[in-house]
């Protein structure tokens, strides 16, 4: 199995001016290929450093790919570093020259004499042609080793990776394996008890196991390795079902499901008019979402400042009265020091709930979490009162 390491290119990655997106892009296809990665890097626009950063990379992995640095000025590093790093120099291919004239051309433009370096690379490389921006990607072979470069534009480099880089490192490597990754996706229970209750499947070789904690919601990823999807598929399956048989309700969705989905189609499902009540929460989004799932039930949402969780139940019973609600919620948002204090209440005919919980995370996290756990009562509420 070969493996990998990427190393994205910008001195703009490193002043936080732009958000690395490719890595994440080749991460996923790397492991949808089977290949294992090993690394990613981010350097900047600097010659040197990143023909050592590649130097490096090659003497531990496979496969280096890198991104950005393809541009026509003079700053644009990465033809230069490439051939440093495996000890070459770089040289003029007229055929790209034609192909990055043609491209100008098309864009109604005459090609200036610095564009001519993109036609650039290095000695022995092999040429991949861009057909969605001027700079041309290429390949240079090492060893049992390469070194992919391609443009840092995401939209550029997702097609060439796509069309060009993929078969060829599915051919070069005989890479038949697949991997698929399923997430479940988890709340209402912290990521320390899941921990308890899987540990064993977190040892597992195939599939692999292994959580993820967001604010409010934990993720259980199960990820398998096989010669075909379906192979991976019934891997993953019987390691789905023996942590769902292990967490219960707590597992609230898979993959692209979002709590927020999840728990307002279960109200919608049961026709649910529903009224909120917020306080240090202004949740307009939760209104929105649950009007655009179930035009029907209006969600009548109002903001207050009961006193304590006591007057919130209080408050939610009148609202719920008045506008005669299957269901009335209420949250209120006490920050404290050091801490947020959360009071959830839950009332419908038969049933009253009222919960005091403590967030010790970060404060700008903390309505997030607020928000999740009063969907995640609302989720389990509405599914409870179907069984
Ligand atoms: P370059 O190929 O270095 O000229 O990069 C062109 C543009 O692509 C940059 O100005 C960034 O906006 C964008 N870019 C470069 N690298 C990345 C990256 N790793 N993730 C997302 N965008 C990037
Ligand atoms: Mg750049």
């Amino acid at each position: 199995m070969p493996s990998a390491e990427i190393i994205t290119i910008g001195t703009e990655l490193l002043l936080g001016e732009t958000v690395d997106t490719n890595t994440r892009h080749i991460a996923r296809t790397l492991r949808s290929l089977g290949v294992d990665l090993y690394r990613t890097i981010t350097i900047g626009d600097n010659v040197e450093r990143i023909a050592e950063a590649i130097r490096e990379s090659l003497s531990r992995a496979d496969i280096i790919i890198t991104t950005g640095g393809l541009g026509p000025t003079i700053d644009d590093p990465t033809r230069e570093a490439v051939a440093r790093a495996i000890g070459v120099k770089t040289e003029f291919r007229p055929e790209l020259w034609e192909q990055v004239q043609a491209r100008i051309a098309r864009y109604g433009r005459k090609p200036g004499e610095n564009q001519k370096r993109q036609a650039r690379i290095p000695q022995g490389a092999i040429a991949i042609e861009n057909p969605v921006g001027t700079a041309p990607a290429f390949i240079v072979e090492k060893g049992n080793g390469c070194v992919i470069s391609l443009p840092g534009v995401p939209r550029e480099m997702e097609t060439l990776l796509s069309r060009s880089v993929v078969p060829y490192l599915q051919k070069r490597y005989d890479l038949r394996d697949v991997i698929k990754v399923r997430v479940l996706h988890v709340s209402g229970i912290g990521e320390g008890t899941i921990d308890e209750r899987i540990a064993d499947l977190e040892t597992l070789n195939n599939p692999t196991v292994g959580l993820a904690a967001h604010v409010g919601v934990v993720d259980v990823r199960i990820a398998a390795k096989a010669p075909s999807e379906a192979e991976a598929d019934a891997l993953i399956a019987p390691v789905e079902t023996d942590i769902r048989a292990r967490l219960g309700t707590a597992v609230f969705g898979a993959d692209d499901d979002t709590l927020e989905g999840v728990a307002l189609q279960a109200a919608a499902r049961r026709g649910w008019r529903v009224v909120l009540l917020t306080s240090g929460l202004d949740d307009e989004v939760l209104a929105n979402r649950l009007q655009a799932v179930n035009p029907g039930n209006l969600l009548l949402i109002k903001q207050s400042e009961p006193a304590d969780a006591d007057a919130l139940m209080a408050e939610v019973h009148a609202l719920r009265q008045k506008h005669q609600a299957h269901i009335g919620l209420g949250v209120k948002v006490t920050p404290a020091e050091g801490q947020t204090n959360l009071d959830i209440v839950f009332e419908s005919d038969d049933t009253r709930i009222q919960r005091a919980r403590t967030y010790g995370g970060h404060p700008k996290n903390a309505l997030r979490w607020a928000r999740h756990l009063t969907l995640n009562l609302l989720r389990l509420q509405a599914n409870v009162e179907e069984i």
